[in-house]
């Protein structure tokens, strides 16, 4: 009896010892949330629990089955962190542990590498949490290779399920910490990586930098990246890191290869992770070392538009992380090489314009709208004799030009808007038409084309005119004269006064003729306006005793509805005359007898629309536009045997336009036809 009693006690003593430990153990593990400072701990308490020289303390790789170097005791000067262990092959080891017993391990059942650590037998625990294996410890005794006695053994496996417990907390704590941190760093990078490849313009510089990213965060071996056409199937403009082959070489055995990793995911725009290359028949080698291989496609609006490659010298060397990593890179990869090219073509577009206003004889100046010159071509530099060295882009327009008559030109129409005509004469006597047009997001469009040639070609136009028509006109004044004399001698029978007469009718014809060819040369070079603020019912009233006469001898009824409108227009008494007397004459001559003809005005904001209406012969649709045209005449049956010289509207227009105002029609063939002109009114009707 007492000597059972003794054991119990004894059994009793030792229970109460394990339990001491444990909680001892417990306490001093929990504590810890690092992986390293726990495992170091756990080593510590192992060697002194069970008096072992060394102890080595492994925990399980995450996602994976191999065993890594997690904290040690006694390891003195040899190195372990960085080795990873496989186990997952030692299934009678792994299964003891599982059991919840020790393992007593020669150095020929260990992985090798942990074999040379070792290089002993010793005695082996592995940690189970719900059957999945967190860690193990191997506590070795270098003095004489013995084994701790078979309690302290049982102890230590009776502790094991409560470090499995710390060990788990442990590897979870530290690998939330690095999932973590990992991702803060991404996030940093990623945020670099925007503002850099945002700001880069140059293509070359997009590449570089993205394979710089991409091999930063995946510690790769080397990267590529290249555009894809899509329509010709074909990869182009890579640029390689990180390979000791030269672009040459590198350029030559992929020529030899019809087929590589990339040109497949360039076809398919599915990323692809190649964990051991050596079985991808599509693999390129660009370096020995490279054992993986990763591709992404570079999208732009469903197309694929370039591939970037990374390779790595370690088997399977990239996780998810990393491809969901190079994703986003290449995401914005794409929108950099679609700004990049954006800006070469525009560089290229810009060069191509430069190069052609360059070469181009009409001056072409660009004025921004705050004034400041943004272009401007070699024309303008020898037109106004401008020093070609000096930097005028950026410059105040009225600074480079002060004092000019072209600054005045530039002034002008800068007030009035729009588009605005000028000419302009330049020091060397050479005459130029301007072209000023206002535009709202580029600001003045200044265009000057030399009419130098045209004008002298205007000028002998206008002499020979004159010259030819006096010419002509003198002969004409004598003829007229002896008709005269003839039919006063009256010595002519009735056949000869009406020879006489027609005589007399063409000589008339022949100087109105003579008259509106003068009219129309002296107004189209350069008609100069005597204007003055005028009432309009005046200029009408003239107009329409000028025309009584043929009114009368049609029986033609003249309805002024103008009346005694006094509203001012600004122009010229005697042209303005012209031109209604033109436009109430046409009325008459192109109406039959007892027709009436009806002037009205219809005044409006800044202008005044003066109309003529009449219910004569009309003008057919196809007719109206060229009615303006110089020696136009419809020929039409019921108007065959009206005279006139087809220059009449011709004239009217050039007056109308000289005077700012405009001249329109309406007509219906039968019915009748309406002019409208309008008008400026004077300064003071405006005020
Ligand atoms: P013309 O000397 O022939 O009258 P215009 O230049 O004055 O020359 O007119 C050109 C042509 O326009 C005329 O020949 C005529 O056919 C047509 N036309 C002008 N005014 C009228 C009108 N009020 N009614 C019909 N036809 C007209």
């Amino acid at each position: 009896m007492a000597t059972v009693n003794l054991q119990n006690v004894e059994a009793q003593t030792q229970e109460l010892e394990y339990l001491r430990l444990a909680h001892g153990l417990a306490q001093r593990l929990g504590t810890l949330l690092e992986l390293k400072p726990m495992a170091e701990t756990l080593a510590h308490a192992l060697a002194e629990i069970a008096s072992a020289e060394r102890v080595l303390v492994l925990a399980t790789e995450m996602n994976s089955d191999m065993l890594r170097f997690a904290g040690g005791f006694g390891m003195g000067e040899l190195r372990a962190e960085q080795a990873l262990y496989p186990f997952s092959d030692r299934s009678e080891v792994i299964e003891t542990w599982r059991c919840g017993e020790y393992v007593v391990l020669q150095p020929g059942q260990m992985p090798i590498r942990l074999a040379d650590l070792v290089g002993q037998q010793c005695l082996s625990i592995g940690f189970y949490v719900e059957n999945a294996l967190q860690g193990a410890a191997f506590l070795v005794d270098p003095a004489n290779g013995t084994l701790p006695d078979e309690s302290i053994c049982q102890l230590l496996t009776s502790l094991a399920p409560t470090i499995a417990i710390s060990l788990r907390s442990a590897r979870e704590h530290t690998m939330m910490k690095k999932t973590l941190t990992g991702k803060l760093q991404e996030h940093q990078m990623l945020r670099r990586i925007d503002r850099d490849l945002l700001d880069t313009i140059e293509l070359d510089a997009v590449f570089t930098m993205t394979l710089d990213w991409a091999m930063r965060f995946t510690t790769a071996e080397g990267a590529t990246l290249s555009l894809y056409d899509q329509d010709a199937d074909t990869l182009y403009g890579f640029v390689d890191l990180g390979y000791s082959m030269s672009p040459e070489q590198i350029q030559t055995l992929r020529a030899a290869h019809d087929a590589t990793i990339a040109h497949r995911v360039a076809r398919s725009g599915r990323a692809e992770i190649v964990p051991d290359v050596s079985y991808d028949s599509n693999y390129l080698m660009l370096s020995n070392r490279v054992q993986s291989h990763v591709s992404v496609p570079v999208m732009r609006e469903d197309r694929v538009i370039g591939v970037i490659s990374v390779e790595s010298k370690r088997l399977n060397g990239f996780a998810d992380d990393h491809l969901e990593f190079i994703e986003k890179l290449a995401s914005r990869a794409g929108v950099a090489i679609d700004n990049a090219r954006l800006y070469t073509d525009t560089r290229r577009e810009r060069e191509k314009l430069s190069r052609i206003l360059s070469n181009i004889a009409d001056v072409v100046i660009v004025v921004g709208a705050e004034g400041n010159i943004g272009l401007i071509n070699q024309s303008a530099f020898s037109v106004f004799g401008l020093p070609p060295e000096v930097d005028y882009m950026g410059r105040p327009f009225e600074e480079v030009f002060a004092e000019t008559e072209f600054l005045q030109l530039f002034q002008r129409a800068r007030r009035l808007g729009g588009i605005t005509v000028g000419e302009l004469t330049t020091a060397d006597e050479r005459t130029f038409s301007a072209n000023l047009s206002h535009n709202e997001s580029i600001g003045w469009i200044i265009v000057m084309h030399d009419i130098t040639p045209l004008k002298e070609i205007d000028q002998l136009k206008t002499e020979l005119v004159h010259t030819v028509s006096h010419d002509l006109k003198q002969p004409l004044s004598i003829m007229n004269g002896y008709v005269e004399l003839l039919l006063m001698q009256e010595k002519l029978d009735d056949v000869g006064q009406n020879w006489a007469g027609m005589i007399q009718k063409s000589i008339q014809k022949m100087r109105q003729l003579i008259d509106d060819i003068l009219d129309l040369a002296k107004y189209e070079s350069g008609l100069k306006l005597e204007t003055s603020p005028l009432p309009i019912s005046i200029v009408i009233s003239e107009s329409i005793t000028a025309t009584s006469l043929s009114a009368e001898q049609k029986n033609t009824q003249i309805i002024n509805e103008v009346g005694d409108d006094i509203t001012m227009v600004q122009g010229d008494a005697s042209r303005l005359v012209q031109v209604f007397t033109n436009l109430i004459g046409n009325a008459i001559k192109y109406s039959p007898k007892d027709s009436s003809v009806t002037v009205s005005a219809q005044r409006r904001e800044t202008t005044i629309r003066i109309a003529i209406r009449d219910n004569g012969y009309g003008i057919a649709p196809e007719d109206q536009a060229r009615i303006f045209d110089r020696f136009f005449r419809v020929r039409r049956p019921e108007t065959r045997e009206i005279e006139g010289t087809g220059l009449g509207l011709a004239i009217v227009k050039k007056l109308v336009e000289a005077h700012g105002g405009e001249i329109g029609v309406e007509s219906r063939l039968g019915e009748g036809t309406t002019f409208y002109i309008t008008l400026p009114l004077a300064d003071e009707e405006l005020a």
